[in-house]
């Protein structure tokens, strides 16, 4: 059996293509670059039920995938995270078919594992021994840890005020660490010049073609989830957007496989209010976005103030009829508590944005009734232990906590 029917790289822009046996980073016109299969090929030799007897991590698609001979792969267990239910939340916002998928179950506790195991594996397999990348924290720590994992160096440049826990991770990696005092587009820039100076594998967002196809087996495990039905909506906290267009790309796969069929759901990109140029371009009916002026959120992984592959995700919006929304950092962190005491879930603001999104879609009739509905929990609520205030009691040694709350026991 054939390991990836991968067939080559192409530019979405101005259609150009590469060998995916060499390195490359984008297009001669800019472009982020993107990955094609031999589709005749994957239909003769895959079935859907195949997968069935596969081990439940995201390799279950290796067809799909980029990366041709299976010892490349570079694997701590990522992928295949549950589809939850969930109906009490649902209840509250009037939408019955109410689901998660929690990426929070994923190594280094993010999705962000899934972009690094099927990056970091194409890397080793074209021969990078170096990589480097900016980063606003959970990406870094993920690529730097993967990178660990498969041998290769990496250089990893975050904001001053990235999560501590992401720093730590990328430092106890091994890797070279730096911060900088400003946003991640200004770790970018640093990146960018070191990579050309050292000539290093740019792993930036966007700027290697393999994360993508990482990110995008989310697409293709809820559509299996699903029973090979797919949902009407699927939101995700969008920041770089690679997710997003990630999925969008699986569902359309799967559609030219025959694997699923109709319409495809409706793609919303959630955004904070503090850095929404993706809402802001879509509202404006433009096909790219600009740059968002002093962005800032506690939601860390969406403060992407301009992104590489704004268009793409523009495009994924616009072609399946979906919308863009802006919450803000407050409602984040009331609704992140919500999940936790409705549904016993502690997920990332990032996650909780998408819920927020869900309720004044439903609200505004955007969303309508029994429509079913699936939320991107991007990541676990303790990579942020910070955003939770609480007030706990203090007590006494040798207090008992049944008489001073005699009146709350029935
Ligand atoms: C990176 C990140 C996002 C945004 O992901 P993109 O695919 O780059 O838009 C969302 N949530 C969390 C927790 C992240 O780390
Ligand atoms: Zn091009």
């Amino acid at each position: 059996m054939k390991y990836s029917f991968v067939s080559h790289l192409f530019c979405p822009k101005c259609e150009k293509t590469y060998d995916t046996k060499e390195q490359h980073q984008l297009c001669s016109c800019g472009s982020p670059l993107l990955v094609d299969y031999h589709w005749d090929q994957i239909k003769e030799n895959l079935k859907r039920e195949d997968l069935l007897t596969r081990e439940p991590s995201l390799w279950r698609y290796h067809e799909l995938l980029p990366v041709e001979d299976s010892n490349n792969v570079v694997s701590l267990g990522e992928g295949m995270t549950p589809l939850i239910s969930m109906p009490t939340l649902g209840k509250d916002m009037s939408v019955e078919n109410l689901f998660m998928k929690d990426e929070g179950l994923v190594p280094t506790g993010t999705f962000k594992a899934r972009g690094a195991a099927v990056g970091v594996s194409k890397a080793k397999e074209i021969g990078v021994k170096e990589l480097a990348m900016p980063t606003n924290g959970n990406a870094g720590a993920a690529w730097a840890l993967y990178a660990a994992r498969a041998g290769i160096n990496s250089t990893i440049v975050m904001p001053v005020d990235a999560p501590v826990i992401t720093r730590n991770e990328v430092a106890s990696s091994g890797a070279k660490l730096y911060l900088v005092n400003g946003l991640i587009s200004d770790a970018g820039k640093i990146v960018a010049k070191a990579v050309k100076d050292n000539n290093l594998y740019d792993a930036s967002t966007l700027k290697e073609p393999y994360r993508i196809e990482g990110k995008k087996t989310m697409g293709l495990e809820i559509a299996e989830q699903m029973g090979w039905k797919m949902p009407d909506v699927i939101l995700y906290p969008t920041g770089g957007g690679v997710g997003l267009i990630g999925i969008y790309k699986a569902l359309k796969e799967l559609k030219s496989l025959g694997w699923v069929e109709g319409k495809l759901p409706r793609l919303v990109a959630v955004q904070a209010s503090n850095c929404a140029p993706i809402v802001k371009a879509w509202e404006e009916k433009k096909t790219e976005s600009e740059f968002w002026q002093d962005s800032s959120t506690l939601a860390f992984g969406i403060n992407v103030p301009k992104a590489l592959g704004d268009f793409l995700v523009l495009d994924a919006i616009y072609q399946t009829d979906g919308c863009a929304i802006a919450i803000d950092d407050q409602s984040m962190v009331e609704e992140q508590e919500k999940i936790s005491r409705l549904e016993g879930a502690f997920i990332c603001p990032e996650g909780a944005s998408t819920f927020v999104a869900i309720r004044r879609l439903r609200e505004s009739g955007w969303i309508k009734e029994g429509e079913t509905v699936v939320a991107l929990n991007t990541g676990a609520g303790i990579k942020y232990p910070d955003t939770v205030k609480v007030e706990v009691p203090m007590l006494e040694k040798e207090a008992s906590i049944y008489e001073d709350h005699k009146d709350l026991v029935k």
